[in-house]
This record gives C-alpha cells, sequence and structure tokens, in this order.
C-alpha cells in the first residue's frame, strides 16, 4: 500500500507521489502574527504536523516550508494603532506561535518570513509587469490581471464567468464569489510601513508573499501545499495564478486542506465567547497533551467539533496509553513469548499504518491503538503476556508516537510555563482553580513517578520494606496512590 490523500485541486484521492524519489517538499502558510493563535489555526497545524511525521515513517526525507506572514493589513493596522514598528509588533506574537507549537509537540517547520524577501517580491511583481500580466495604477500599486489567466478558479472550482475584467480588490481577504484583480503590491500610505525595491516603494499583498517565498525555497513545482479549507479562495486560488502565469509550471502537485473547527456546534468567535486559544486552555487546567490528541482525533478532512467533554475524553485515552507503556516497563514478566501477543502487535501496526494511508485517518489508526492496548491489558491480567513480548508491543507504541507525539509526560512543566505566562501578563483572575490543583498534584512527572516504583518493586525483591514504604509514603505525599498487586506495583494519580 502506499499513501492515499485527497488532492483539492483534482478533487479525488490519490496516491501521493512526491516529484524526487525518496523526498517530499511541501510549504504550509503559517500564521499571521498578528495575535495569538487560536484553537482552530492549530487544528491546521497540527494535521500538516502529522502529515510531515508520517512522511518521514513513511521513509521520506521532508523538506517542509512553513511563512510567517509578518506583514499584511491587520498587522500594519495595529502596529500605527500601537505606535510601534511592525517588527517590534509582531515579534511578541512570532514567539507566541512558537511556544504554542512546542505546547503540543509540533515540530518547528523551517521558517519563512515575509519580511526576510521583500526584495525577491518586487522583482517578482516587475517580471509579471513585464509580461502584461500585472499592472501598476496611479498612486504604484500593482494589480494582478485575472483575465491573463484563464484557469482562474481551477483550485476552488468556481466559475467566475461574466467576471468584470479590471474590477479590482485591495484588500487580502475578500469576498468568496468575486473574482477581482487582486492587490500584488501595494503603494505606501502615510504612517504605514513601507520597503524599497525594484518596483518602488511599498508594501506586498498576503498572496504574493507566499508565492516568492514557496518557490525561493522549495523550487518552481513542489510537491504539497497546505492550509486550512478558508484558504481555497482566494488564497491559494492567487497564488496559483501569480506563480504559473510567471512560470509557465504547475505550482505546487498536491493541494492539503483541513477542514475547519467548531466549537460546541458553532463557528468560534470572540462575540460568541467561544473563542479559545491554546493557553486560554491550559489556563482552565486542561493538559497541552489532551489538546494535541484531541486536535488529531478526527480526521483532517471532517469537521473538527471541539466540546469540553471531548477534551476530558482526550485527557481519558492519553492516560490510559501511557498507564499501558507504564506497565509494559514496570512489571515483571515470565520468560517466553506468547505468539498471540506477538501477532497482536503486528496486526496492530499494520491497521495503524492502513488508517494513515487512507487520507490519514486518523481516529481509525486510534481505534487500532487501543485495541491492542485492551486486549494486552486482558491478556496482561492472566499473566498471557511473557517478557520477549514487551518490545513488540513498546514498538507499536512508538510507531504510535512518532505520529500522535501524547506519550511522553511533560504536561506539568509546559503547564507550569502557561501559568507563569500568564502571571506576567497579569492575567491572574483567568487561573483556574483546576490549573492550580493539578500543578500540585503533579508535581512529580510520570517519568519520575515511574522511576520510584521501579526502585519500590527492586527494594521490595532485595525485602528491604523499610526502603520500600518509605518510597510509597514519598509518593502518596505527592498525591499518588500506589497499589501493590500479585502482577506488580500499580500508581494512579489521586
Ligand atoms: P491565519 O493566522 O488566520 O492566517 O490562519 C492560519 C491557519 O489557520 C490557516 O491555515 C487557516 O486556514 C487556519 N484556520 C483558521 N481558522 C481555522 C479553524 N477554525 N479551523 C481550522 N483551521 C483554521
Ligand atoms: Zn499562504
Amino acid at each position: 500500500m502506499a499513501l492515499r490523500l485527497f488532492n483539492t485541486m483534482s478533487a479525488r484521492t490519490e496516491e501521493f507521489r512526491p516529484i524526487r524519489e525518496n523526498q517530499v517538499r511541501m510549504y504550509a502558510c503559517g500564521p499571521t502574527v498578528y495575535d495569538y493563535g487560536h484553537i482552530g489555526n492549530f487544528r491546521t497545524f497540527v494535521a500538516v504536523d502529522l502529515l510531515r511525521r508520517f512522511l518521514r515513517q513513511s521513509g521520506y526525507a521532508v523538506q517542509y516550508v512553513m511563512n510567517i506572514t509578518d506583514v499584511d493589513d491587520k498587522i500594519i493596522r495595529n502596529s500605527a494603532r500601537d505606535g510601534v514598528t511592525v517588527r517590534q509588533y509582531t515579534a511578541k506574537y512570532e514567539k507566541a506561535f512558537l511556544e504554542d507549537s512546542a505546547l503540543i509537540n509540533i515540530e518547528q517547520p523551517y521558517l519563512v518570513r515575509a519580511t526576510e524577501h521583500i526584495p525577491e517580491m518586487g522583482d517578482f511583481v516587475k517580471k509579471l509587469a513585464e509580461k502584461g500580466i500585472a499592472y501598476r495604477t496611479e498612486d504604484g500599486s500593482y494589480y494582478f490581471r485575472i483575465a491573463k489567466f484563464p484557469q482562474y478558479g481551477k483550485l476552488s472550482k468556481k466559475d467566475f464567468e461574466g467576471m468584470q475584467d479590471g474590477a479590482r480588490v485591495e484588500v487580502d481577504e475578500y469576498d468568496k464569489d468575486s473574482a477581482r484583480d487582486f492587490a500584488l503590491w501595494k503603494a505606501p500610505k502615510p504612517g504605514e510601513a513601507s520597503w524599497e525595491t525594484s518596483i518602488g516603494a511599498g508594501r506586498p499583498g498576503w498572496h504574493l508573499e507566499c508565492s516568492v517565498m514557496s518557490m525561493a525555497e522549495l523550487g518552481e513545482t513542489f510537491d504539497l501545499h497546505a492550509g486550512g479549507e478558508d484558504l481555497i479562495f482566494p488564497h491559494h486560488e492567487n497564488e496559483i495564478a501569480q506563480s504559473e502565469s510567471l512560470t509557465g509550471k504547475t505550482f505546487a502537485n498536491f493541494w492539503f486542506h483541513a477542514r475547519f473547527l467548531l466549537v460546541e456546534g458553532e463557528k468560534m468567535s470572540k462575540s460568541l465567547g467561544n473563542f479559545f486559544t491554546l493557553r486560554d486552555l491550559v489556563l482552565k487546567g486542561h493538559k497541552p497533551s489532551s489538546l494535541r490528541y484531541l486536535l488529531t482525533s478526527v480526521p483532517y478532512r471532517n469537521q473538527l467539533n471541539f466540546t469540553f467533554d471531548g477534551l476530558k475524553q482526550a485527557a481519558v485515552s492519553v492516560d490510559r496509553l501511557r498507564n499501558f507503556r507504564l506497565r509494559l516497563t514496570s512489571s515483571n514478566f515470565q520468560a517466553g513469548s506468547n505468539p498471540e501477543i506477538q501477532k497482536l502487535a503486528v496486526e496492530a501496526e499494520h491497521r495503524m499504518r492502513a488508517a494513515l494511508e487512507d487520507d490519514l485517518n486518523t481516529a481509525q489508526a486510534q481505534a487500532a491503538i487501543f485495541e491492542m492496548v485492551r486486549q494486552a491489558n486482558a491478556a496482561f491480567d492472566t499473566g498471557g503476556v511473557k517478557k520477549d513480548d514487551v518490545p513488540a508491543l513498546l514498538e507499536v507504541l512508538k510507531k504510535f508516537d512518532d505520529i500522535f507525539a501524547v506519550l511522553d509526560d511533560d504536561d506539568v512543566p509546559k503547564m507550569k510555563r502557561v501559568l507563569d505566562w500568564a502571571l506576567t501578563e497579569g492575567r491572574d483572575k483567568d487561573i483556574s482553580e483546576e490549573l492550580r490543583q493539578a500543578l500540585q498534584s503533579g508535581q512529580l512527572s510520570d517519568t519520575e513517578i515511574e522511576a520510584k516504583i521501579t526502585q519500590m518493586g527492586s527494594a521490595r525483591k532485595a525485602r528491604d520494606f523499610k526502603t520500600s514504604d518509605a518510597l510509597r509514603a514519598e509518593l502518596t505525599e505527592a498525591g499518588v496512590i500506589v497499589e501493590i498487586t500479585k502482577d506488580g506495583i500499580r500508581w494512579r494519580r489521586k
């Protein structure tokens, strides 16, 4: 089997084949750094992270580039409002984006910033103008003449028949049903940031930024271009128009779009009070690993309905996986191996892989791992798991976690960092009792607890009950309930 992905361009699920045999070159539209990212943004970024990880697991070298949009209408407006430079304004939110990505274990892509590629953007527009595809308006702005690109609409499948040649739109984001000549380059306005380039002073339009940076890093044609579904039109349609009319070549072979996240069934919006950043949720006491798990639990092409019940459920799922791994690493097993368990591991891995190859069906992949955990736990209780079965089960967990990244327990230090941030931002009132409690009872990480449990086991074996009791008392003090059973020592947090 090979990976099959839905391609928005062909509107079909196709076998994914990169241009170069063992290498994938992909680009995702990154954040516009004018505010903290919300959970919807991170749904999309996590989906692309998961794709990247699965491609790597499938044997590809992945070159993954993401842009940081650090000039656009909103940024210019807000930085002028606050009386700071664009760079000063965006630095804070770029840092927050990187911290938030790390919070939910998104591996950092190769980042490119719009402000670092402005001269190339000017040159790009110049070439389009020389070809008669871009035109200059009186104030020194440049527009893309869409009538010169007859395939306009091929990605969004919109039929723009009867569109008005020469009707223009200046803003970066606009009405979904109109096709207009869009701004490539915006003339300077008093009080706004601008740059000197080969076509004069001004600043780039948002669409142009992505075309220039993606081709600069990945070449004129690359394998895959990703973003949230709202970017299909106008953003990606415009990127294609600019890039392909300049090079005469296909811009990206695959177009990967994540569907939107809703909150409790509704579109997220500040006015509805259902708008959350990752930090908001951590301040309410939720673990970063629960957030990541929830964001990956719905296949990227399905709408994800974020609910607090779902988030609690995700926490339970992560705990089950972590406890299972702990059982494997801290129990005593009889020598030998059980062919049934060996088969269980092989089948689980196979099902997981098949699910992900099927257009990244993450829900099925998670179901496969839980079925393995359920059956292996049942076998544990009857002594059916033998010493030589443990590496096979651990290997499947590792394959799962290379993609889903929730097994290592670093929630407590991460939550602590969010709490510290809230204090420095003067958001003390947003720190919930749940978060404070989670930090108190979680002063020992799972790994630390695990180490103490192992020490307890060794002490008991050596009949050193004094040490064992002391360790147990220490754990109880830290809010950990320890049970000594015939199969070994188990623990859970209070
Ligand atoms: P922005 O910072 O607004 O440029 O958006 C960054 C990314 O988040 C883009 O790929 C958007 O398509 C995506 N995005 C925005 N809102 C949502 C949402 N509610 N659900 C999923 N993705 C979203
Ligand atoms: Zn883009």
